[in-house]
């Protein structure tokens, strides 16, 4: 089984050896990195001996430095050292200066977002280059130089330029993206589920900071995001904070200061991590003893607790999807630690939840197996499925030119619609004409298939409202419809998009469409000149055979003249003289326009009085 057929990048040609590659949880406060090594998937830790890594770069007077180091200087260079970096992946600087009580000197790049640090004004994506490079060192010191590329995790809801960001910090890290694969997919690929059966699956991740709930359906060889929901500010902090608070109401505590604030607040997340193990926890503030039961705990974050759990039957009733038919329920993140958080969700789910990774790796160990199998390293029968469309799917216009419908690495399934209309007055039919590929002109791009709308009503022309809808299957099945709006007529085909396309054409069509951009641009703005030419000769000849004895000789000659210096200019190579003389011909025929107005206003208006047209 394989979908599409077309992008499993690099299908092993020598079986005998193993392709390299890692799979990256690229995380908000940590992140990791993970490889199958031998049948196991392990995580790559750093000469200490440490897995996680820290998502903080600090940019200081003297230097750079990435994760625990970059950590030490949170509260001493507060300015300098960057966290949650992730949150400012492919947003405006408006947006990022939305984000309250940050201690940075953010900068308006053109709308764009920088940080001014001691070391230069630096862009997310170049920040979480960083981060990327020194789990690219840890994966290159594990496996060697020859690795092959990388599958890093995004959230869900991540929009296109979110995605496209993470993708341009992994090229400046110089790391080969195989894919970018959503991180509750990942969750479930570390579960295995792609190998059980189908069905729908929810994904709750509690981090530190942040909340989020996903659920995906598993159809046929895909998963699916159905929908999504969170709290960009709920997570283990806040448990935290219930803590601190209890302790200071409990034994009385006054005008603290910052360095006891801090000392209290590191005791009440120890505390509470060590619940999860058992019944209850104590730390000593001072002279005074503090103590705290799982029951107290379990009461305090009540009101927490039930916030997921009202997100997370929100995102069900968003996704249509009825609580009973959520076959898995998968933990993510360190917070789901907590057997409270086990024990809400899974009453509420009704069965109990998958917990048997470690939270805070499930999600690099996903994408670790998925690399393993994009890089060639499984049996074809072992494949998953695509989920995203390898090139842009588009149909023909005038002109030879391409207009793409559904953008390559758009997620399937998809359906996706476009409104078209006639080229000329009268046109009973058209052409629909499939392409694949990512250049301008059909030429340049595959074609898939061909149909006739018959049946257009006659029109003037531009006036018929031609709907094309493109509709790719989880099988990568891509249907093509056309329907004329006002009378209904329909017509449509099923095209295999990705057959007999090896990964070799692949890769050309990709490298030629960024090779020839700038060519393509000009030729595209060359052919629609043309067809604007056409378009004019045609209709000028078209109102010459109906009207011509409105003109007199003179008129007549100027017209005919100018209609002739633009057929001679049409094929010609520059677009910028045949502009200059179709608007000559349309200058020269406004006159003619506006006589064969009147004419058809005067006829209209026979046999009424004036006062009949006035309201
Ligand atoms: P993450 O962002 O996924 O790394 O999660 C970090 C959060 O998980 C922090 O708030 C930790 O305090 C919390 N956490 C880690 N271990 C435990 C544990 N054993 N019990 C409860 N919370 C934990």
């Amino acid at each position: 089984m394989a979908l599409l057929q077309i992008s499993e990048p690099g299908q092993s040609t020598a079986p005998h050896r193993h392709n390299l590659a890692c799979g990256i949880d690229l995380g908000t406060t940590n992140s990791l990195v993970a490889s199958v090594m031998s049948g196991e998937t392990k995580l790559l830790p750093d000469h200490n001996g440490d897995s996680i890594l820290p998502s903080i770069v600090h940019c200081g007077e003297d230097g750079l430095s990435v994760g625990s180091k970059a950590l030490t200087f949170t509260t001493s260079d507060p300015v300098n050292t960057i966290s949650s970096i992730k949150r400012f992946m492919g947003i405006s600087f408006n947006e990022a200066q939305a984000i309250n009580n940050l201690p940075y000197d953010l900068v308006d790049q053109e709308g764009r977002v920088l940080f001014k640090t001691a070391m230069g004004e630096l862009s997310p994506v170049e920040l979480s280059a960083r981060i990327l490079s020194s789990l690219k060192k840890r994966a290159v010191d594990a496996l060697g130089d020859e690795l092959k590329g990388a599958v890093i995790t995004v959230p869900a809801y991540f929009n296109d330029a979110q995605r496209q960001s993470t993708k341009d910090a992994a090229k400046l890290a110089d790391i080969n993206v195989l894919r970018l694969l959503n991180e509750p997919t990942a969750a479930a690929i570390a579960y295995g589920l792609e190998s059980k059966e189908e069905g729908i699956h929810a994904v709750y991740d509690l981090g530190g900071g942040t909340f989020d709930i996903s659920i995906l359906s598993f159809n046929r060889g895909v998963f699916e995001v159905l929908s999504t929901g969170g709290d960009s500010s709920l997570g283990g902090d806040d448990f935290d904070n219930l803590i601190f608070e209890d302790c200071v109401k409990s034994l009385g505590l006054e005008d603290l200061t910052a360095s006891q604030i801090q000392t209290i607040r590191q005791h009440s997340k120890s505390a509470k991590e060590s619940l999860s193990g058992s019944e209850s926890a104590e730390f000593t503030m001072g002279k005074q003893n503090y103590t705290i039961t799982q029951s107290q705990f379990e009461a305090l974050s009540e009101k927490l607790v039930k916030r997921t759990l009202q997100i997370t039957k929100r995102a069900l009733k968003d996704a249509e999807i009825d609580i009973t038919d959520v076959k898995e329920v998968i933990m993510v993140g360190g917070s789901t630690r907590m057997n409270m958080i086990r024990e809400r969700v899974g009453e509420v789910f009704g069965k109990p939840v998958l917990c048997s990774i470690n939270p805070d790796e499930v999600v690099a160990k996903g994408a670790a197996i998925q690399a393993n199998i994009l890089a060639g390293n499984k049996s074809k029968d072992d494949v998953l499925l695509l989920d995203v469309l390898p090139l842009s799917l588009g149909l023909e216009t005038m002109g030879g030119l391409v207009e793409k419908v559904i953008h390559r690495n758009t997620t399937i399934p998809i359906i996706r619609a476009q409104e078209f209309t006639t080229y000329k007055d009268g046109q009973t039919g058209m052409g629909i004409h499939v392409y694949q590929g990512e250049r301008e002109l059909t030429k340049d791009c595959r074609s898939l298939g061909r149909f006739e709308l018959k049946g257009i009503p006659p029109m003037v022309a531009g006036r018929a409202r031609i709907l094309v809808e493109f509709q790719v299957d989880a099988d990568g099945l891509l249907s093509v419809s056309a329907k004329e709006e006002t009378s209904g007529v329909k017509s449509e085909i099923e095209i295999k998009p990705s057959f007999g396309l090896s990964d070799k054409d692949m890769e050309k069509m990709l490298k030629d469409s960024v090779v020839f951009a700038q060519e393509d641009i000009l030729l595209r703005q060359l052919q629609e000149q043309r067809v604007d030419a056409t378009r004019t000769i045609e209709a000028i000849d078209a109102a010459l055979e109906a009207d011509k004895s409105l003109l007199d000789e003179q008129m007549l000659a100027t017209i005919m003249h100018a209609r002739q210096s633009l057929s001679l200019l049409v094929e010609s190579e520059d677009a910028a003289l045949i502009k200059e003389a179709t608007l000559k011909l349309e200058n020269v025929s406004a006159k003619f326009v506006e006589m064969r107005m009147n004419k058809s206003i005067m006829s209209a208006m026979k046999g009424h009085r004036i006062d009949e047209f006035n309201d």
